[in-house]
C-alpha cells in the first residue's frame, strides 16, 4: 500500500459540515501498512470509504479531544471494524475526555483504549505517538506528534497558540495546523493565520498544512492565507481541501538521505 495522508474533512465549524461545504471526517494516515484515522468527526466512517479507503483496515483511531467534529465517528468506526465486537482489531488513543466517554460495551470491542497524557509517548506497532498539551476549551485536548519509521508528522489538534507548546513540534517533517481563524482575528481557543506563521517559523517543517477552517475563513481565501504563511516563513504551505491527498514519505528527511546515499 503506498503511503498516503488524506484529508477527509477540512471544515472547522458545524455550519460548514451541516451544509456539506467542507466536511469534518478527519484525516487518514496510511504508512507502513498501518491505517490511522485521526480525529474522526461526523461522517468520517462514510467519507473514508467514499475517498477510496477501506475503513475495515483502520487499526488505530487517534482522537485529539472530545468535541463532536473530532471524535463523533470513533464509536461507529470501532463498531464497524470489530463487526460489533466479534473481531477486536482497532486500538484507540484519545484524550481523557474522549476515552472516558466511550461506552463500556464499545470500549470492549477495541484491542485497547489508551488515554493520552501530555509528554508520555504511547507505542503502537512501529510508531510512537507523543501527546502535546493543547490550550483549548476541552481541558484534556492534545496536539500529537507521530513518529513513523520514516518521518515525523505534527498535528496541532485544536489549540490556542503557545510558544513552548509550538516548540514541542520541533523536528516535524510535516506540520498540520488547525487554523480556524483568519489573519488579524483573535481567539482564546484556536489558531489564527498569524499564529500559524509563528508556529511554522519555530518548527520549520518541510511542509506546513492549514486545515479546520471557520466559515469566515472558508469564505475568505484559504489559499491567500496559506500563501502569506509561505511568504513569511519560506516553508511550503498548503491550505487543505476535502480530498487532498499527499505522499507523506516524499517529505521524509530520512528517506531523502538514504536515496542520496545510493548515488554516492
Ligand atoms: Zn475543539
Amino acid at each position: 500500500m503506498p503511503s498516503q495522508l488524506l484529508f477527509l474533512g477540512t471544515g472547522g465549524d458545524a455550519n460548514l459540515t451541516a451544509k456539506g461545504i467542507r466536511k469534518s471526517g478527519g484525516l487518514i494516515l496510511n504508512v507502513n501498512e498501518v491505517q490511522i484515522h485521526i480525529d474522526p468527526g461526523p461522517g468520517g466512517l462514510q467519507e473514508s470509504a467514499v475517498r477510496g479507503q477501506d475503513p475495515q483496515n483502520t487499526s488505530l483511531i487517534i482522537a485529539s479531544h472530545e468535541h463532536t467534529n473530532h471524535s463523533h465517528d470513533a464509536n461507529a468506526i470501532i463498531a464497524y471494524t470489530s463487526k460489533n465486537g466479534t473481531d477486536k482489531k482497532c486500538t484507540v488513543i484519545g484524550s481523557e475526555s474522549v476515552t472516558k466517554n466511550i461506552p463500556e460495551n464499545i470500549a470492549g470491542w477495541c484491542k485497547s483504549v489508551n488515554t493520552m497524557i501530555p509528554g508520555k509517548k504511547i507505542l503502537f506497532e512501529e510508531f510512537e505517538i507523543l501527546p502535546i498539551k493543547a490550550i483549548h476549551n476541552d481541558p484534556s485536548a492534545t496536539g500529537i506528534q507521530i513518529f513513523t519509521p520514516e518521518l515525523i508528522i505534527g498535528y496541532t489538534g485544536d489549540t490556542k497558540f503557545d510558544k513552548s507548546m509550538s516548540e514541542e513540534f520541533e523536528g516535524a517533517d510535516i506540520l498540520i495546523m488547525n487554523t480556524k481563524h483568519l489573519m488579524g482575528e483573535k481567539s482564546a481557543t484556536n489558531l489564527t493565520t498569524n499564529d500559524a506563521i509563528k508556529m511554522v517559523g519555530l518548527v520549520k517543517p518541510k511542509l506546513a498544512i492549514m486545515t479546520h477552517f471557520s466559515t469566515k475563513f472558508h469564505e475568505a481565501n484559504p489559499l491567500y492565507e496559506a500563501r502569506e504563511v509561505q511568504r513569511k516563513t519560506e516553508v511550503q504551505t498548503i491550505a487543505a481541501v476535502d480530498g487532498l491527498s499527499i505522499d507523506p514519505n516524499s517529505y521524509s528527511a530520512k528517506l531523502r538521505t538514504k536515496t542520496l546515499n545510493l548515488f554516492k
